[in-house]
């Protein structure tokens, strides 16, 4: 394959890494400057120019897009996608690992453990967000932060307040998270590959400091990682749309808590402290992959609005548990894309397969022949903290708009 490597640093050793083991196994590979693309529309197709001249043809390309450049970087990998070049990362997916926030409520739907987290705005509500994650100590963490920076803990309520009151007044978009104690300022980092982990390892903090960035003086140590944990990364990475990505987890009571998903998970570190080849991995699983560049659904399935994807819910007392596929779906013209069973995922099940109470389905088919299989609105748990009693609405709001 012909594989374009975007990133603005030609010598740093991932780059390098990837453009090498390409180059080993017999693919043309090239780093092209992610700042140095225009993104061409002026013609009857999108298409790329680099250094002021039309782009030649790439089969795949591995975006190394810097927090730094992210705008440009992502309008350069959609251009890619819209010209079927494959990517293992796409720019939405990209987009969804940028901030902290954005990939933990993204996450926080599916079966992924996340720690308790609250975002808020209105000073008024920066008390009982505090409390929402159990109370201090607590860790505040600014959106966008990277390498640990803006990572801080907060002993106390006043004191985590008082942060969030004084970053916020600096206009500065704030987490409020529950500290995890028990992972002793210890974290894991899995690189994931398209569906399997090929390496991780463990970061271990310094001394008494809690955070465990190798930039923040953090040391790496190899880890075997348990069946719960790989089976976290791979799905938090192919939730958020990424098939090469660094998952971040942190060691709690309750099992793995995903912290944050990286889409240009560095190579250095996990290479040296587990002497594996990652870089070679990521080469071999794009080159598998490269004649199915990503599919946007939504895109190509606009027939008719009557027809779209979505899940249906097997009940315990529904009348397709015990029916097979065929019996109970295939009649009503409904296609089952996948079959999710507990932790469970079956692509393309057979139809002479069973339903099961507790099975969710992807469907592809007519929307009101769903209707009645899709469930209810999910009513919502009790809430975790007492309100706190109504206060007066202020003149500009007691409309009710
Ligand atoms: P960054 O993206 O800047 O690295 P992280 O959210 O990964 O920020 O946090 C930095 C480090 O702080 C983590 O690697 C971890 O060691 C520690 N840390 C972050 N959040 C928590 C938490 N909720 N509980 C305990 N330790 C945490």
């Amino acid at each position: 394959m012909k594989l374009g490597i975007l990133s603005r640093s030609p010598n740093a050793y991932s780059t390098q890494r990837l453009k090498v083991a390409a180059l080993e196994r017999g693919h043309e590979a090239r780093v092209l400057n992610t700042l140095r693309f225009g993104i061409d529309l002026a013609g009857d197709e999108p298409d790329l120019q680099f250094r002021g001249k039309q782009l030649s043809d790439y089969d795949a390309v591995i975006p190394r897009i810097g927090a730094s450049v992210t705008f440009f970087g992502l309008a350069v990998v959609r251009q890619f996608e819209q010209m079927d070049v494959y990517t293992p990362n796409t720019a939405a997916g990209i987009a969804n690992s940028r901030d902290k926030l954005r990939s933990i409520q993204i996450l926080s739907r599916h079966e992924i453990g996340i720690p308790r987290t609250m975002f808020v705005r209105d000073r008024k509500d920066v008390k009982p967000a505090i409390e929402g994650v159990g109370g201090a100590p607590v860790v505040i963490k600014l959106l966008e932060g990277t390498q640990g920076i803006g990572v801080i803990l907060a002993p106390d309520n006043k004191v985590a307040e008082a942060v969030v009151e004084t970053l916020q007044s600096t206009s500065q978009n704030v987490l409020i998270q529950q500290f995890i104690a028990e992972s002793r300022g210890r974290d894991v980092r899995a690189l994931v590959v398209g569906d399997r982990v090929v390496a991780a390892m463990r970061r271990v903090a310094q001394g008494d400091e809690f955070r465990s960035n190798v930039h923040r003086g953090g040391r790496t140590e190899l880890v075997e990682l348990d069946d719960e944990y790989s089976r976290v990364a791979v799905q938090a990475a192919q939730i958020m749309g990424l098939r090469v990505a660094g998952v971040d987890m942190l060691e709690s009571d309750r099992g793995p808590l995903v912290m944050e998903v990286n889409s240009s998970p560095g190579l250095e570190g996990i290479e040296t402290a587990t002497g594996l080849d990652v870089a070679g991995a990521i080469i071999d699983f794009c080159a598998s992959q490269v004649a199915f560049p990503e599919l946007d659904v939504r895109q190509r399935l606009s027939i008719s609005t009557a027809y779209g994807v979505s899940e249906v819910h097997i009940h315990d007392g529904s009348s397709l548990v015990g029916k097979t596929l065929d019996e109970g779906l295939a009649d009503r013209d409904i296609k089952v894309l996948t079959l999710n069973r507990g932790p469970k995922v079956i692509p393309n099940p057979k139809g002479s397969r069973e339903m099961e109470a507790g099975d969710r389905l992807v469907c592809f088919g007519k929307l009101e022949s769903m209707r009645d299989l899709v469930p209810a609105r999910r009513r919502r748990r009790r809430p975790k903290v007492q309100p706190l009693p109504d206060e007066p609405i202020p003149a500009e709001y007691a409309d009710g708009s």
